[in-house]
């Protein structure tokens, strides 16, 4: 939707396709602010405790919509998340799914010191293109877009491609 401070972004993608990476370096070309929703999960208790098997946060799906709610509606948000699904369908303006070849990511992982369970379970997600589905579950085809992320290159191209797009989105904005 946007909001007096501008559009918000969405970058999704399974763990280790660069998400934060690309969200730093898209808050720092365009002025947009960067929300580590995995920080406001953690800072704001919005979960449910650990889940041992999977050795991650139950989320709490409503509260952390609630959390961010003041910060969609205001705009000008680029959020980092991992998965999509749950958030309201007209917050964003713009949805990027980040992914990254799969001997890319293992190696991502693994220097991450991610357990073979997990790195696998990942590995499957990116193979699988679970987020890329679940972002077509809940937004509107035409703002998606999937990015390759395996290069410093293609970061630098995805980065200038949201600073092009953000300068459409103010000239129809004004
Ligand atoms: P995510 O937030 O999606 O888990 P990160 O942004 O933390 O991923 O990136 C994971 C690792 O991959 C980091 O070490 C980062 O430096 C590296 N990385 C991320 N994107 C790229 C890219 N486009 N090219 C090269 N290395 C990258
Ligand atoms: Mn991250």
């Amino acid at each position: 939707m946007g909001g007096p401070k501008g559009p918000n972004i969405l970058v999704t993608g399974t763990p280790g396709t660069g998400k934060t990476c690309t969200c730093a370096a898209i808050a720092e070309a365009t002025g947009l602010t960067h929300v580590d929703v995995g920080a406001v999960v953690r800072a704001e208790q919005c979960h449910e405790g650990r889940d041992a098997e999977f050795d991650a946060f139950v989320l709490d799906e409503d509260k952390l919509c609630d959390a961010l709610a003041p910060r969609a509606a205001a705009g000008g948000c680029v959020l980092d998340f991992h998965s999509c699904d749950f958030f309201p369908e007209d917050w964003f303006d713009l949805v990027l799914v980040l992914r990254a070849d799969t001997a890319t990511l293992f190696d991502r992982l693994k220097a991450r010191g991610y357990h073979e369970k997990k790195l696998q379970e990942n590995m499957q997600c990116e193979i699988m293109q679970v987020v890329l589905e679940e972002a077509h579950e809940a937004f509107p085809a035409p703002i998606i877009h999937e990015l390759q992320s395996n290069t410093v290159e293609e970061m630098e191209a995805n980065v200038d491609r949201v600073k092009q797009w953000l300068q459409q989105w103010r000239a129809d904005n004004p």
